[in-house]
């Protein structure tokens, strides 16, 4: 992937209240990029830094404004995905006309300034809950400028500032840029054997490692939060083995909590929606959602290894 530190971001989504993403209530800004393909990514929208166009059927009133506009003829009813992806050049002329939202552009610009605006009405919600700002993605760390200029900013109006991060990033620039303006981070750690990192991911996992040891040591001395999570995939991350081997190296460096996040496979629909191939499709273990039972199981082990589970 190109270097996109000093580029700026497209925004996928600024979701206000939510409950999921940090303390209290939070705005949480989606930025669109990121280093790894996880092969079940749960925001398939976020993996490429480009805008995409987006189409749901169901939304669809076949008024035909779509098909009138196209300069490439890549929309047509006997296409079967509707858009015929390798012949649209991505100029987005059919979602200014498209009346019903079945078309959309996926990915939007946006200065730090105006993140920001869209965030601030809900500081109050922040006030009363000890919520604040979550930056998250895709991979946030992708743009370290932006993502810094949006922190500093965040800061000076009092906001908690919190950051989801996959782990993949230069680490020198971000204690530089973006760990002094954070107040907590919740840290992915998906799979602890490199070469299933590798193959699942699409990188190995040697500098998460790392990072995470890093960020530990600071985090501890400087009082910030720093909470690894494991998301629950069937068949991929939520075996015994992988389980033990997170929490076994999490309590070898003494840390004693750590999230456990149930899976959501609605990320087959939205990929769907995107024409992203998905292999996965189909297979009933990547189809349902993550059960009690499931998650009852990752956190019985976690115990038995002296690691609290949350989520
Ligand atoms: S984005 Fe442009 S080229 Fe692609 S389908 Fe829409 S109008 Fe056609
Ligand atoms: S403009 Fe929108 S509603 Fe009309 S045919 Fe195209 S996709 Fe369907």
């Amino acid at each position: 992937m190109a270097n996109l530190a000093a580029k700026r971001p497209l925004i996928l989504e600024i979701k206000g209240n939510s409950l999921d993403d940090g303390p209290g209530i939070r705005s949480v800004v989606f930025f669109k990029g990121c280093p790894l393909a996880c092969v079940w990514c749960h925001n398939p929208e976020s993996r490429n830094p480009a805008a995409e166009l987006a189409f749901d059927p169901p939304k669809c009133v076949d008024c035909g404004e779509c098909r009138k506009i196209c300069p490439d003829r890549a929309l047509s009813r006997n296409h079967p995905e509707y858009v015929a992806r390798s012949k649209c050049r991505l100029c987005f002329l059919c979602t200014d006309v498209c009346p019903s939202g079945a078309l959309e552009r996926v990915g939007r610009t946006m200065t730090a300034a105006e993140v920001l605006a869209e965030v601030l009405p809900d500081q109050p919600f922040f006030d009363v809950s000890g919520g604040g700002i979550t930056l998250s993605g895709g991979e946030p760390t992708l743009y370290m400028d932006f993502a810094s200029e949006l922190l500093r900013m965040a800061r000076r109006h009092g906001l908690h500032a919190l950051l989801e991060t996959c782990g993949c990033f230069d680490l020198p620039r971000f204690m530089d840029l973006l760990y002094p303006h954070l107040d907590a981070i919740y840290y992915d750690l998906k799979i602890m054997e490199s070469a299933a990192h590798k193959a699942f991911c699409g990188l190995p996992n040697e500098r998460i490692i790392d990072n995470f040891k890093a960020l530990l040591t600071a985090a501890r001395r400087d009082g910030k939060l720093l909470l690894p999570r494991t998301p629950l995939v069937p068949g991929i991350t939520d075996g015994e083995a992988n389980l033990r081997a997170v929490a076994a190296f999490l309590s070898g460096l003494g840390v004693n909590q750590a999230a456990l996040l149930a899976y959501n496979p609605l990320w087959h629909e939205k990929s769907r929606k995107l024409g992203i191939d998905d292999p996965l499709k189909g297979d009933p273990a990547m189809s349902a959602f993550g059960d009690g039972a499931r998650l009852e199981r990752g956190r019985a082990i976690y115990r038995e290894m002296g690691i609290d589970p949350t989520g």
